[in-house]
């Protein structure tokens, strides 16, 4: 798209305005093959090779979502998993990694398997508090400070801008996840993060039928090519028909994040103070421990990630996602379906997650048949 500085919503409903100059239509066509031509006189002057190095199904959506983040370019992978994985990869042994104490939790266990295996000094800190990020970095050592916000499945609330501070002055690059965010609501890299992370199967492909990842840089630097060469050795790279996905959903991205948004603030208010319920926990409530910090990074909503803790503990919550006919009864997150999901009997005895929490993720559904849904399940459950 030209001139006009767009808004990201409008960047985001045309990807960018794109056209396929062969066919001048509106929706780019899905390139299957895994290689290109070479021409006679031994060169690739298309700039194409071979698939798990590049791809041109990646080009706009990469294109779009470094646009929507304010970065300079992103790099689509399989997963989220095989997004965030590379940023330690790209690290090497003997350096020290600070990463919070509650964080998705396969990438946490992830860490702490990997990072001993490669000789990484992971540490895990309370994010949170700077003060706490402060006493454990070590100047020069620490090489890489992760963040995520808000966190699941506590939603806990991270200063980016003062993290990235303290990083910075020790050396350190900042990476944030922000998944539960989405680029809807905060720009990590305008905040002073080096590189942010989703997992794209989430709100920005947002329909619950592929698993991507992406990662956004602020600079193409050095580590930014250790990232790239680690997705070309690696082959964590997308299919094409994925990318067709996720171009699609992130059309509509903005409508999307921001009914869910507003259907979560709703939530999170009716049950705050229920008599079934002995804490809800959200970002966008006022007595929510770092609720300021979300007020100041978390623009036009506060994410459509909640949790509940049933009153009748670990019994009750099982039995509340046991009685519920509308939510689904799943993990995952960012689809258009609201889900329930007991988060500690997937995360088990290692995990900071109480027995009793419940984690909801709200879809684009009428919020009072939500509402209604999860008010006849806490009712049940207290039987
Ligand atoms: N980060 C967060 C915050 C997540 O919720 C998830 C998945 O649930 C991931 C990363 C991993 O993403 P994926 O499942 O696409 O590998």
């Amino acid at each position: 798209m030209k001139t006009p500085p767009f808004k990201p919503e409008t960047l985001a409903a045309q990807a960018l305005g794109w056209i396929d100059e062969s066919t001048r239509a509106v929706t780019p066509p899905i390139h299957v093959s895994s290689t290109y031509l070479r021409d006679p006189d031994n060169l690739y002057r298309s700039g194409r090779m071979y698939a798990r190095a590049d791809h041109p199904a990646f080009d706009q959506a990469e294109a779009l979502i470094a646009a929507l983040e304010q970065g300079k370019e992103a790099m689509l992978f399989a997963s989220g998993m095989a997004a965030a994985t590379p940023v330690f990869q790209a690290l090497s042994p003997g350096d020290h990694v600070l990463a919070p104490k509650v964080m998705y939790w396969s990438l946490r266990n992830w860490l702490l398997q990997f990072g001993a295996q490669w000789g990484l000094k992971v540490e895990l800190v309370e994010m949170t508090d700077p003060a706490a990020v402060q006493a454990a970095i070590r100047p020069g050592q620490t090489k890489l400070v992760w963040v995520e916000t808000p966190a699941n499945p506590l939603w806990t609330l991270t200063d980016i801008a003062a993290t990235a501070a303290i990083a910075h002055a020790a050396g350190a690059r900042l990476a944030v996840d922000s998944t539960t965010a989405s680029p809807v609501i905060t720009q990590p890299l305008a905040l002073g993060a080096d590189i942010v992370m989703h997992s794209a199967t989430k709100y920005l492909g947002g329909h619950s039928d592929l698993l991507a990842g992406v990662l956004v840089t602020r600079e193409d630097d050095d580590f930014w090519q250790r990232l790239r060469a680690l997705r070309i050795n690696h082959g964590g790279t997308l299919g094409a028909f994925e990318s067709y996905l996720l171009l699609r959903g992130l059309r509509t991205l903005f409508l999307r994040v921001r009914q869910a948004n507003a259907s979560a603030q709703h939530i999170a208010l009716h049950f705050d103070g229920h008599p079934h319920v002995a804490q809800v926990l959200y970002p966008g409530l006022p007595g929510f421990p770092g609720h300021e910090i979300a007020k100041r990074q978390m623009k036009g909503g506060f994410g459509a990630m909640l949790s509940i803790r049933a009153r009748g503990g670990e019994a009750a919550a099982i039995t509340t996602a046991a009685e519920v006919q509308l939510w689904k009864r799943a993990t995952s997150l960012g689809g258009t379906e609201s889900l329930i999901e007991h988060r500690s009997s997937v995360e088990g005895p290692s995990s900071p997650v109480p027995p009793d929490l419940l984690r909801l993720s709200v879809g684009i559904e009428d919020a009072e048949d939500l509402i209604a849904d999860l008010e006849q399940a806490l009712a049940r459950a207290q039987r």
